[in-house]
């Protein structure tokens, strides 16, 4: 791993422990070069992911992304940290598994909303609030029609 504070790429780890309930290791990692200090994450990846938005874009998915809009989502819910983070290597480890590498936006919101519903459904109708701003209203409908049929539709 590269020093981040002087390129050297030959540092050494320190120390390794297991981090987030088993699902990741932090190591903390020493630059003989520098003396820099740095921490890195190891998480199982069983594909790089792509998402691919609606306009045709392309960037690398990002898990801090995705984790950031769950966490606003369930602010000041009564959902507990550790739930939320086997929550998001949940949505993770299914994206993964779809079985492509390019994963279209659409399908990252549908999977989120999908977990969301199940665990808390303020959460969930906030969220489903914003998506709606990145998607054409009928598919979204659609979804919700799907995902919630005991909604009324005309709300
Ligand atoms: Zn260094």
């Amino acid at each position: 791993m590269r020093c981040p504070f002087c390129g050297n790429v030959d540092t050494q780890v320190k120390d390794s422990r297991p981090a987030e309930d088993h699902v990741a290791i932090r190591r903390r990692r020493f630059c003989p070069e520098c003396g820099g200090r740095f921490t890195t994450y190891e998480r199982v990846q069983l594909r790089d992911l792509v998402v691919v938005k609606t306009n045709g874009r392309r960037e690398d998915f990002d898990r801090d992304k995705l984790e950031r809009s769950v966490r606003i989502a369930l602010q000041k819910r009564p959902v507990e940290p550790e739930r939320i983070d086997k929550m998001i290597s949940g949505i993770v480890r299914r994206l993964e598994s779809l079985g492509d590498q390019d994963v279209p936006s659409k399908t990252i919101g549908e999977i989120v909303m999908e977990t969301l519903a199940r665990i808390d459904t303020v959460a969930y109708v906030r969220f489903a609030s914003v998506y709606k701003n990145f998607q054409a209203a009928d598919d979204f409908d659609k979804f919700v029609s799907e995902l919630r049929p005991e909604l009324p539709t005309d709300t």
